[in-house]
């Protein structure tokens, strides 16, 4: 398949002339356009260049993630589940996959829709890729690795996963998405793309998602105490949002079929993250513990030297920074 021919590097770039298969500006789909870091993957294609085509059913996105975009003629929304059969007219280039829930709040109170979405839902994106021509990415996770026993986690790295447990509804329907997805590389040779997705933050998310970010600082804010679950020593590592659409758009550019790693290494326990909240806030917030829940992952931390060889790609965007954009977005949205 000839390639989709995007400026790969730098911020900004323009596509080549001439960009797109068949000459012109090239189409993306985006599946889950309406949540937190589709609507933000969605900004990115359209600042390059691309005509987007965003699909959402709003069962956790929120029309306010894309509300910027109406008028715009090089973008169109469907409202739609991406477990139902996908009809597009003409042409499309590349696929993205990110419908799905993804906060463990959402998918232990949506189990069912969280394992069809990964299923179906990738079975049907796939199924439009390989119709299309177009190349395929899938938004997969660092759930795929459970509750690791090896750290930092490296793409080889094959996971422990309990597939029964609160998490199992995400992390296997995410690895049946993996599976599908090779199955699609090699049995119909479309070109596919598999993001192993770490904990990613920024404005958009959801104040009520239930994912420690929004969760600390809008408790904050309203100088509530923050709930560290467990004594905080389970570790997470912080990226944020711009930085992880990037490695994504390189990955699509010029990856290839096996799974990269995107997320900061920078590695932290959610007790001291607890701290820098508070640090960054200026709150006179508290920080009081609650029970852990089950199969909570102990530690979690990207090994990205596939990304930083493959992509050129690491995170530029300090905590700081990052935790004082995302505070500004969602200090319009607490109430005292
Ligand atoms: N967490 C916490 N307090 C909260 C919400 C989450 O201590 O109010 C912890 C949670 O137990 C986990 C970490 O923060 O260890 C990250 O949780 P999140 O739900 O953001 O995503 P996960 O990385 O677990 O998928």
């Amino acid at each position: 398949m000839k390639p989709v021919k995007t400026e790969p590097s730098g911020r900004g770039a323009r596509p080549a002339k001439g960009a797109g298969r068949k000459g012109g500006a090239p189409v993306s789909v985006v599946t889950g356009a309406a949540g937190f870091l589709g609507s933000h993957l969605v900004d990115l294609l359209l600042a390059r260049g691309h005509r987007v085509i965003g699909i959402d059913n709003f069962v956790t996105g929120s029309v306010d993630n894309i509300a910027h975009l109406s008028g715009r003629s090089d973008f169109r929304f469907i409202q739609q589940d991406v477990t139902e059969f996908l009809y597009l007219e003409g042409r499309v280039d590349c696929v993205w996959h990110f419908a799905s829930p993804a906060s463990p709040v959402d998918y232990r109170e949506l189990p069912i829709q969280t394992l069809k979405v990964g299923s179906l839902g990738t079975h049907k994106a796939l199924g439009l890729a390989r119709h299309k021509g177009a190349r395929f990415l899938l938004a997969s996770t660092s759930e795929v690795y459970g509750d690791p026993l090896v750290h930092p986690q490296p793409e080889s790295y094959w996971g422990n996963v309990n597939p029964i447990g609160p998490r199992g509804c995400y992390d296997e329907a995410k690895r049946f998405a993996e599976a599908l997805t090779m199955a699609y590389h090699h049995e119909h040779g479309i070109e596919t793309r598999i993001v192993r997705i770490f904990n990613t933050y920024g404005p958009r998310m959801r104040l009520n998602d239930g994912r420690v970010v929004p969760e600390f600082v809008s408790q904050a804010l309203r100088h509530r105490p923050l709930t560290v679950f467990g004594d905080g020593s389970q570790t997470r590592s912080f990226c944020y949002c711009s930085d992880l659409v990037e490695g994504i758009h390189r990955l699509m550019e010029r990856g290839d079929a096996l799974p990269v790693n995107l997320g900061n290494p920078r590695e932290m326990t959610i007790l001291e993250f607890a701290r820098e909240i508070v640090r960054v806030t200026g709150s006179r917030s508290r920080i009081v513990h609650r029970p852990l829940p089950k199969d909570d992952p102990r530690q979690r931390q990207p090994d990205i030297t596939r990304a930083r060889a493959l992509l050129r790609w690491e995170p530029r965007v300090t905590l700081t920074d990052g935790l004082r954009r995302t505070i500004e977005h969602l200090r319009g949205k607490v109430r005292p």
